[in-house]
């Protein structure tokens, strides 16, 4: 272990009870997903965090964030080496003529392409040897469909082809309800048709924060996933957080991965994402309950990404991003071998974006 591994090792066991592993992340560099890598490995002695975050917000609702280079160095700290690099969905409005931070926000959100902007501007002047980027779009307001691709056009003749991802954008986000956001409806969801073909011959995957339902009525926004799915069987659609939210604390594990599992069975382009902390506080902590969504997950081991859900206001520290790392990372810790190598190590996500690298195999360790 170096200097730094141990500081992080040090400050995480003082921090975390439960941060593990932190001292062997640092052993993980693009090179170990080299297509020509032969090293296997060990998940005994390596570290169980995952190594893709595919959902890191780099801009925070409102304010200033993070700067672009820490949060890349952040991220090489835990051994994470792949990000997807999100703006936020929708940003809270200035007050016309109100300088500076305090006071100057309304209460009503909406999205924004400057946060894109930002990331991808940070991005060609900060660069990131030793992580790989990929930034998302997450401009694009879902009520007002013949906005994307005009703005599409506008990044493209920008930055040319650095965007090949778009989201989290907002399906139906009930937390916002009380800032001017409502569900988008089916009429609309139809007249996605003109950027949906764009996203489907570029191969760009769309991510969808689309609640599942609240605790009164857990399934109640499902239509809208579904409408989306059936209409646009060809997109890859990645649906944030398994559609859990925190309206959403307490639906039947059972009823979930059912649903979760005729969805997948029905709709081939449906991926899910395993992000934010709310699934271990809410439903992974128990014992049982995550023992019913490892044995799902291990069976849909290539439908899943992993990823933090960070939002990276400029308050956050170091271990603040470390805190999500490890807790977004705990159920991986218990998966079976090849869905941890295709969620954590990244084999979904290098074969959803056609990347050029490779997920090692895990090391067979026979006892002696
Ligand atoms: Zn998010």
């Amino acid at each position: 272990m170096n200097v730094k591994q141990s500081v992080i090792a040090m400050s995480c066991a003082v921090l975390l009870a439960g941060c593990q592993s932190v001292s062997a992340t640092g052993t993980r560099t693009l090179a170990t997903f080299s297509v020509d890598n032969t090293q296997c490995y060990d998940r005994k002695a390596q570290s169980s965090y995952f190594a893709v975050d595919s959902h890191h917000h780099f801009q925070p609702f409102r304010g200033d964030a993070v700067p672009f280079d820490k949060l890349v160095t952040w991220a090489e700290r835990v051994g994470v080496v792949f990000i997807n690099v999100y703006g936020i969905g929708q940003t809270y409005e200035r007050k016309p003529d109100c300088f500076g931070e305090r006071g100057c926000y309304s209460q009503l959100i909406s999205p924004s392409i400057q946060n894109d902007f930002k990331n991808a501007s940070n991005y060609l002047k900060y660069g990131a040897d030793n992580v790989h980027i990929t930034l998302s779009m997450t401009f694009a307001d879902l009520h007002k469909p013949e906005t994307i691709l005009p703005k599409m056009a506008l990044l493209e003749d920008e930055f040319g082809d650095l965007f090949r991802w778009m989201g989290e954008v907002n399906l139906v986000k009930a937390a916002h309800f009380g800032n001017g956001h409502q569900a988008v409806d089916k009429e609309t969801i139809a007249k996605w048709q003109p950027f949906m073909a764009v996203l489907e011959e570029k191969r760009i995957p769309l991510a969808l924060h689309a609640d599942l339902g609240d605790n009164n009525t857990p399934l109640k926004y499902l239509p809208l996933l579904e409408e989306v799915l059936k209409r646009y069987p060809e997109n890859d659609i990645i649906w944030m957080h398994m559609g859990i939210s925190k309206e959403l604390s307490q639906i039947d594990p059972e009823l979930h991965i059912n649903t979760m599992e005729r969805l997948f069975s029905q709709y081939k382009n449906l991926k899910a994402d395993l992000s934010w902390r709310i699934l271990y506080d809410y439903y992974f902590s128990d014992p049982k309950i995550q023992g019913q969504y490892v044995e799902f997950i291990n069976a849909h081991a290539e439908r899943f990404l992993p990823g933090s859900d960070f939002v990276a206001s400029k308050s956050k520290r170091f271990f603040d991003y470390l805190e999500e790392v490890d807790i977004n990372s705990r159920i991986l810790a218990s998966l079976d071998d090849n869905a941890f190598r295709r969620i954590a190590l990244g084999q979904n996500y290098f074969s959803l974006l056609d990347l050029p690298y490779r997920a090692p195999e895990i090391c067979i360790i026979t006892s002696p």
